[in-house]
């Protein structure tokens, strides 16, 4: 990566593809199977656009859901160690992604149990165990799911050495579980997070500490910016009407066929502005069985390969991102 490029981490959850699993039931995660060839194809065209290599981020799920589930926490790393070791010898990193899902004996469900923060603490604590008996290593990168974040889960994260979250959505507010899933806590609020880069303070994990120093842990916002320029301009005047003094931006995804190629226009934008200093893009596995998200993906990356932006990206792990980052 050169000194002035802007480091971009894609990170892709590897999880199972419907959340709610019968325990037992082991299915394969074929999400996760389609990912290997989808991301095979984006990073040779990510390359040409860039330049230079891509190294793609795969967060993983080894808690508690998936030890009931199939039995042991590690069966995707077992069950899928070839596609590891093809991604590993790629350059990719392997991060760590937890739910916080309890089975509910009473209820025969999963309830998302994001409101018990020692469950929050167990679900940590056991995927980063696993992670180092699996993969000999720690773990140094992290995304939670079901967006949840508490100073808590960052405390526990900190002792655990993580050196990188990727969590926080800035602009997400007033975003409710689905009422049809049981769960304890509702999402957090994340409007006023920053969008670029910061080492979160320890007694409120959505504003920077003081006195940021490189050693902490980092947290790195999803790349969100104002769509706006997508809805022509009537509709965007009465978004700003409607939306008040509140943030115009929210987390913009590159496979969402909402959003489409002129995504890149906006970054473009908002990076030459220093309103964003980085990209981080995030899509769980189950997304690559959606063909229409299949397509808006690739159509992103065709787009990219044709915008002057893509030069002055690089594609980089988690990791990586965290090494160049200064405060
Ligand atoms: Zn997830």
């Amino acid at each position: 990566m050169t000194e002035r490029a802007t480091p971009v981490v894609f990170a892709i959850d590897v999880e199972p593809d419907d959340p709610e699993f019968p325990p037992g039931s082991a299915a394969p995660w074929l999400g996760f199977e389609r990912c290997i060839d989808l991301f095979d194809e984006i990073r040779d065209g990510l390359e040409r656009a860039t330049r230079s290599p891509v190294r793609l981020s795969w967060f993983l799920r080894m808690d508690p859901q998936i030890e009931r589930g199939y039995g042991t926490a590690s069966w995707a790393a077992e069950r899928y160690a070839t596609q590891f070791e093809h991604l590993r010898r790629s350059g990719d990193e392997i991060g760590l992604h937890t739910h916080a899902w309890r089975w509910g004996e009473q209820q025969s469900r999963w309830i998302v149990d994001v409101g018990n923060e020692s469950w929050i603490e167990d679900c940590a604590r056991s995927s980063f165990a696993t992670y180092r008996d699996v993969f000999g290593e720690r773990c140094r990168a992290h995304r939670s799911g079901d967006r949840f974040m508490s100073n808590g889960l960052l405390a526990v994260l900190r002792e655990l050495e993580v050196d990188i979250d990727l969590t926080v959505e800035p602009g997400m507010r007033g975003v409710r579980m689905a009422r049809s899933r049981p769960h304890t806590a509702d999402i957090p609020d994340m409007a006023l997070v920053p969008r670029i880069p910061y080492v979160p303070s320890q007694s409120d994990w959505r504003r920077p500490a003081l006195g940021q120093s490189t050693g902490d842990l980092l947290m790195v916002p999803l790349t969100s910016a104002d769509p706006g320029p997508l809805l022509g301009s009537w509709r965007a005047a009465a978004r700003r009407v409607r939306n008040g003094r509140r943030v115009l931006h929210r987390p913009l995804l590159p496979w969402a066929p909402n959003v489409g190629p002129r995504l890149w226009d906006i970054l473009a934008c908002d990076l030459g502005s220093g309103e964003l200093t980085t990209l981080a893009f995030a899509m769980r596995s189950h997304g690559a069985l959606d063909e229409q998200s299949r397509v808006a993906l690739l159509a992103s990356v065709a787009a990219l390969e044709r915008h002057d932006l893509a030069p002055s990206l690089a594609f980089v792990t988690a990791t990586e991102m965290r090494k160049s980052w200064r405060p």
